[in-house]
């Protein structure tokens, strides 16, 4: 739209202004554009506008009518009217009569009394004389915003096509000034824009941070209602727990009733976060989020009359956002923001709350793990605890029956064998009141008492150990010499189930640092048990060798072998593997364990392997000392 011609009403005089006139009107003109060009603000800017008109052509008032969306006044500034007049004027014209022909007009109008012009709706009361009237349109960028109106022209009946002329100048500059101040209003609101947004962003980025960072759950939540609130620019918020309360009726205890506790709130009356204040499911807009599944906004409570709402601490509240919490796919609750003012939340502050409620579920969801991974460990350490305690209660009692056994056990054992023998002695010198039963009786005592008194031994042996209270001898020993040792002492033993024994050592000296007995006590007992677990004429095999920086007793035969999942619990105490547990074979469980116990006494190790075509091989490892000299191959 362009700025239409000049529409001259009433008498022009055409008088020609002399040069220092017109130096004079544009220095004048000048001075006016400097106080407007540098005003931003638009009301003052506005304001300033309108005084300098009226100094520019000198007349008593001037008014500026700022054109609205709605196609009528808007503001009204003046010059040249008290504030007291204006009151007494009342509410500024809205642009019926003159000033709004001249709006639609779009065009200057020049008018020498305007009591005389037909078109006039006349002066509300109190209004000041007026007569004399230009009226100039300001354009901004081809858009009419609003009229300058001059009225009573000083030092003449009206005003002048001069004056027309200046203002109209004025007017231009007037829309330069608009322009900027415009600019600078949509300048300062997409600041305020960014730096929210900047806020936002960097709460969220703290929040997602203290989540990360944070396991406990009254630190994430708590953040997390203080941001929803300051976010989205409200006065109040929380997160509401969905819990399933017993039923309030006294029939059946066996009811529950899902309702919110505000376990976290901001900006809430405070009997709304005491335990006994909750927001019911039905009725309530939280309630509505987690039925829904879906974000509720209620723009204006006053549109809810049957709704349940919070009452804020200190305010009415007006609108709210409730978003859901899932978790896991649970449904935990809902976190809600409350604001005094009617759509107190834009969109963007609703994205922000939903933001910031997957973030509080995240935190939920982490923070129950957490708590459940805390009880377990905390069960887990009751139960070790209570196993340890009962483990030593038993170690206790084991060491004490075993000890108090001893002595009566020997007794019985010396007593019986004595018994044995002198019974035989009476049977083998036919003495008839003997009852041959009563050797085999006696027998089988000793025997029993035998047996006994080698598991107490084994026992207290273990127990010793175990305590610690056994130590070895350490020394320099030669590994041959120690598994020909056990060889020899254990060698009935294979003679008595045809078994063959045979024996590979290397040709040089084995050292080891050990206790020879003890070591020796090891191999027996893998020596007696491939007796004892492999059958009558089988072949048992004992080599000697070097692997790495170990020395390594092997001891092989051709048994049963023992079944893979208990290659570990044979080394447990008193167990015996499946093969064998119904075997009248006489055991103790207990050779394995100290066998395994003496060795890691040595800093060594002790295993079971299969053996290839069947039956098992018993490694004893000891390592071998840094100063011993390398073996040579075994034979
Ligand atoms: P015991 O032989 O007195 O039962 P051990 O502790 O020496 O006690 O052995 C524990 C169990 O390991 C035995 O009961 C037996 O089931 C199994 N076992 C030990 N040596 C062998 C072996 N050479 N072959 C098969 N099973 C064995």
């Amino acid at each position: 739209m362009t700025p239409p011609e000049v529409v001259g009403i009433g008498h022009v005089e055409k008088k020609a202004p002399d040069a220092d006139q017109r130096v004079q009107q544009l220095l004048a003109l000048n001075r006016a554009a400097i106080a407007i060009t540098g005003e931003l603000e638009l009301d003052s800017l506005l304001q300033r506008i309108v005084d300098a008109a009226r100094e520019l052509v000198g007349c008593k008032y001037a008014a500026l009518g700022v054109l609205g969306d709605d196609g009528y006044i808007t503001r009204f500034p003046t010059s040249g009217i008290s504030e007291k007049e204006r009151e007494l004027i009342g509410a500024p014209p809205r642009g019926h009569g003159l000033l709004g022909l001249m709006l639609r007009a779009g065009r200057t109008l020049r008018i020498a009394d305007m009591s005389q012009d037909p078109r006039r709706v006349g002066f509300p009361p109190h209004h000041p004389p007026m007569t004399s009237l230009l009226g100039v349109p300001i354009y901004v960028r081809g858009s009419l915003v609003g009229d300058l109106y001059l009225t009573d022209k000083i030092g003449g009946p009206e005003f002048q096509e001069e004056d027309e002329w200046l203002v109209q100048l004025l007017a231009t500059h007037a829309a330069t000034a608009l322009t900027n101040a415009q600019l600078h209003a949509e300048n300062m609101h997409a600041l305020e824009t960014a730096s929210l947004e900047r806020a936002r962003f960097q709460a969220l980025f703290k929040v997602s941070q203290a989540i990360n960072s944070a396991v406990q759950l009254d630190e994430v939540i708590s953040l997390i209602v203080d941001s929803a609130m300051t976010l989205s620019g409200g006065v109040g918020a929380a997160v509401y727990f969905l819990e399933h309360l017993p039923a309030d009726d006294e029939e059946s205890d066996q009811r529950t009733v899902p309702r919110f506790v505000a376990r976290y709130a901001v900006g809430l009356d405070e009997s709304l976060v005491a335990e006994s204040a909750r927001l019911p499911m039905v009725g309530s807009v939280a309630g509505r989020a987690v039925r829904t599944g879906e974000t509720q906004v209620v723009a204006d409570t006053a549109a809810e009359p049957g709704t349940v709402f919070p009452k804020l601490a200190n305010a009415s509240l007006r609108s709210l956002v409730a978003v859901p919490l899932f978790a896991n796919g649970e449904m935990l609750g809902a976190l809600s923001t409350y604001s005094d003012q009617v759509d107190g939340f834009d969109a963007e502050s609703v994205q922000l709350v939903e933001g910031l409620a997957s973030i509080a579920s995240t935190a939920l969801f982490n923070a129950t793990l957490y708590e459940e991974a805390m009880r377990g460990r905390e069960a887990a350490e009751r139960e070790g605890q209570r196993l340890r305690e009962l483990e030593q209660m038993k170690d206790e009692f084991l060491s004490t029956a075993a000890h108090e056994l001893r002595t009566p056990l020997t007794t019985i054992r010396m007593s019986a064998g004595l018994a044995f023998e002198q019974i035989k002695a009476l049977l083998e010198a036919g003495h008839d009141g003997v009852d041959r039963r009563l050797l085999d009786l006696v027998g089988l005592v000793q025997e029993g008492s035998e047996r006994m008194q080698y598991l107490v031994n084994n026992l207290l042996d273990l127990t010793r150990l175990e305590q610690g209270k056994t130590t070895l001898v350490l020394r320099d020993v030669d590994l041959r010499e120690v598994v020909n040792a056990s060889v020899a002492a254990t060698r009935p033993l294979f003679d008595s189930k045809d078994q063959t024994l045979s024996v590979h050592l290397p040709e040089t000296y084995y050292e080891v640092k050990g206790d020879r007995d003890r070591l020796e006590q090891i191999i027996i007992n893998l020596l007696s048990n491939a007796h004892k677990y492999s059958p009558s004429g089988s072949a048992i095999e004992v080599r000697v060798t070097r692997k790495g920086d170990e020395c390594r007793v092997m001891v092989r035969d051709n048994g049963a072998g023992v079944p893979a999942d208990e290659r570990e619990r044979i080394f447990e105490r008193f167990y015996r593997s499946s093969l064998h547990r119904n075997d009248r074979t006489p055991s103790t469980g207990l050779g394995l364990p100290i066998a395994r116990t003496l060795a890691e006494m040595h800093r060594g190790r002790l295993w079971v392997e299969e053996a290839p075509g069947g039956g098992s091989i018993f490694i004893l490892a000891l390592p071998v000392p840094q100063s011993a000299t390398v073996p040579a191959r075994a034979t």
